[in-house]
């Protein structure tokens, strides 16, 4: 397996979903998988958690899957034939809430409420970027909106359609989120997360119907609205992390703001101990060449000095031609970027919140003691990660493993910057210590005689909760 610290993300789709694929894209540095609900129907996910268990089993790893909710995607209707249909630039479009097939002159969106959540001046772009319109007139009595085309560009079915600058009044959670959701509790996923965000209280509906089943899901925020981005620190508090959705966000917001944008979010992520993840068009190159462009090497190695904890492939994975070229890639240039001294300056300089004090004192504790003892390994034994999940944002230079009962939460650290997780059984104090010395050892972690750092956050164990120890491999 690829040793790295920054993870990867690989969506699977039509090219990835086959046993052989997910193996080699697991020997070659994905961690996690993501299935993107907007597209592929519940047997297609099922199949994909189905074939990553079969192979993660035949390889003794535990990679967590990532279930990505469509949220208010609004979309195009039909074309006829689906075609693509020019628009020129000056000419006049209808945008209609009306289903009706989709031309020249008349588009039907899914947005009912248009004639309402519009005004005069607002824009509409569809096709991510491609084409441009600005409302001239709203026809409140036919339920559209009269438009002029503001360049000339091409659009076909079914294709996103963003309103930068308009509040709509769609629910959040779609009811396609919701039947999403019910099919997710059913199967073993590890984080969900939530596209469109627009305020901190799209999570906590989110998390409302989630429940109980919160228990053994982490939730990620994709912040892809201008709305998000200005509301970030709320939406931060209310999620375990965010991913930076350039797709969308750079169409809803000017593009020359992205590189921008992408710092701030991972600063504000970081500055409060939230996982942040970078996506979109990283390798898009490679959907149908061997070789990336200069630009997307430098994009992937930016956005680890950034200080993201993740990067993601989407359709790169899930529907190119190279998947496994393409993850390699990746991990090599993650390799390239963390082997230089650029990378340790970049992190040298984060900036962690040490609110809640108590509960990571401890962690800050073993930081220190880690650093002072020449970068020795800090070895947690974890009931619920938090303890992991907060260590790995502080960026100790030594390794960082994590050692749990349940293979959800040792799943869930697939994710987790720098973390290697593992389960084992349950068993009494001297039993688990010996275990996990054990595992270190003959994983080549450390060797008998050299200190590291152990930490154990349980609660209900002898041990002590929250308890460090400072002590050589193999000793009492
Ligand atoms: P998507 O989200 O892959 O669901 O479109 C990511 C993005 O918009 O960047």
């Amino acid at each position: 397996m690829v040793s790295k610290k920054t993870k990867i993300i690989a969506t699977l789709g039509p090219s990835s979903r086959d046993l052989q694929t997910i193996t080699e894209l697991l020997q070659n540095g994905a961690d996690v998988f993501r299935l993107n609900f907007s597209h592929g129907t519940h047997e297609d996910h099922a199949q994909s958690i189905a074939l990553v268990k079969e192979a993660a089993a035949a390889l003794g790893i535990n990679p967590a899957i990532l279930a990505d909710l469509q949220g208010p995607k609004i979309r195009t209707g039909r074309t006829p034939q689906d075609q693509a249909i020019t628009i020129t630039r000056d000419s006049t479009v209808y945008i209609t809430s009306q289903i009706s097939e989709c031309t020249a002159e008349n588009i039907y969106v899914d947005l009912p409420d248009l004639d309402r959540d519009l005004k005069v001046g607002d824009s509409i772009i569809l096709n991510d970027g491609v084409l441009s319109l600005v409302v001239v007139a709203i026809e409140a009595d036919l339920f559209r909106v009269k438009c002029r085309a503001l360049n000339t560009g091409t659009y076909s079915s079914r294709k996103g359609v963003n309103f930068p600058n308009a509040h709509l009044s769609v629910p959040s959670i779609t009811q396609k989120d919701r039947d999403d959701i019910e099919f997710i509790r059913t199967q073993p996923v590890d984080f969900v997360a939530l596209s469109f965000v627009r305020r901190a209280e799209d999570i906590v509906e989110l998390k409302k119907i989630l429940g109980a089943d919160l228990n053994h899901l982490r939730i990620i925020a994709k912040i892809e609205k201008p709305e998000a981005a200005a509301d970030i620190d709320r939406i931060i508090d209310t999620c375990d992390g965010i991913m930076v959705a350039r797709g969308d966000l750079g169409v809803e917001t000017p593009i020359a703001n992205i590189t921008i944008l992408q710092k701030d979010l991972i600063r504000h992520a970081n500055a409060k101990a939230k996982t942040v993840i970078v996506a979109t068009q990283m390798l898009e190159s490679m959907m149908d060449r061997l070789i990336p462009t200069r630009a997307e090497a430098s994009d992937i190695s930016n956005a680890i000095l950034d200080g993201c904890d993740a990067v993601m492939l989407s359709g790169e994975t899930a529907a190119g031609k190279y998947p496994v070229a393409a993850v390699s890639m990746m991990a090599k240039i993650i390799d390239a970027t963390e082997n230089s001294h650029y990378f340790l300056h970049a992190h040298k300089t984060l900036i962690i919140d040490n609110s809640n004090f108590s509960r990571r004192a401890i962690c800050n504790a073993a930081l220190i003691a880690s650093d002072k003892l020449g970068s020795v390994p800090i070895v947690v034994f974890t009931e619920d990660g938090e303890d992991v999940w907060y260590l790995s944002k502080l960026r100790p230079a030594g390794s960082l493993y994590a050692f749990s009962h349940s293979v959800n939460i040792v799943r869930q650290l697939a994710l987790s910057w720098d973390t290697r997780a593992v389960l084992v059984d349950d068993m009494n104090q001297t039993e688990l210590i010996e275990s996990i010395e054990k595992h270190i050892v003959d994983a080549g972690f450390a060797k008998v005689g050299e200190s590291i750092i152990l930490i154990n956050g349980s609660s209900k164990d002898s041990w002590g909760a929250n308890s460090l120890r400072v002590k050589k491999v193999g000793e009492a």
